[in-house]
């Protein structure tokens, strides 16, 4: 799985559902092969910020480049991210292998071909054994390693992470998190990570963006967040503001 690095750079977003701006003005720059996190309370924006990179929902006013092609008018299949959700969404009539070469199927991609991808993708979650399984046979953790190796199968220039760890036990979102860092170090694959959960952006994360209320507050790696906080609600979020 070969990859070339794109950065995303995002000048003066914003979106609305009906009267209410959610995204207003968002600026934000991600190096390539960063692994970045979106921090911030439910209903802060993340989702939608992350939703509108991936193409998905109403289309944001602004501009939104991946690897210095602007997106922001492009339907999600032409933009060349990936995305992994907080709910697994496997097949469930489709056995893993099939789970995990679907994209490619679609694609048009000759079987032969799919195969050896499938086989590699699996491997690098470590679930080859469970390639011919079905969803329902596996646990939590397995099928959201299934979602992430369906996900990189088509090698997406980007990753885009929503909450991808929030439905699994406490100890396995500790021991998923280091294997998502691994897997995204090993791809050099542009990675954004979005959680409610600090500990788990600043175990990850390059740096980190921590939104309120639709409007980035503060930007940079976890240790400049929590020595120099640079308001209230950044202190307080972060839970050092005493
Ligand atoms: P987060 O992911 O940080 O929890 P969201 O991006 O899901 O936040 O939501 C941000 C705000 O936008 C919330 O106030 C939410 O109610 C609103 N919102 C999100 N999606 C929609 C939608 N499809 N229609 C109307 N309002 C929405
Ligand atoms: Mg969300």
């Amino acid at each position: 799985m070969t990859n070339q690095m794109v950065g995303i750079e995002i000048n003066d977003l914003h979106l609305s559902f009906g009267e209410t701006e959610v995204l207003t003005g968002v600026n934000l720059d991600i190096q390539p092969g960063e692994f970045f996190a979106f921090l911030g309370p439910s209903g802060s924006g993340k989702s939608t910020l992350l939703r509108s990179i991936a193409g998905f929902g109403p289309t944001p006013q602004g501009s939104i480049r991946i690897g210095g092609r602007d997106v922001v008018n492009l339907p999600p299949w032409k933009r060349n991210v990936g995305m992994v959700f907080q709910s697994y969404a496997l097949w469930p009539h489709m056995s893993v292998r099939d789970n995990v070469g679907f994209g490619l199927k679609e694609r048009k991609m000759p079987a032969s071909e799919i195969a050896p991808k499938v086989d590699a993708a699996l491997e690098l979650v470590g679930l080859t054994h469970l390639a011919d399984r079905m969803p329902n046979q596996l646990s939590g953790g397995q099928q959201q390693r299934i979602a992430l190796a369906r996900t990189v199968v088509v090698e997406p220039e980007v990753l885009l992470l929503d909450e991808p760890l929030s439905n699994l036990d406490a100890s396995l979102r500790v021991q998923m998190r280091r294997e998502l860092l691994a897997l995204q170090r090993k791809l050099g694959l542009t990675t954004i990570f979005v959680t409610h959960d600090q500990e788990e952006a600043n175990t990850t994360a390059d740096r980190m963006a921590v939104l309120d209320k639709g409007v980035i507050q503060q930007i940079g790696t976890p240790q400049v967040l929590y020595d120099t906080p640079e308001n209230l609600f950044v202190a307080e979020f972060l839970g050092t503001a005493n």
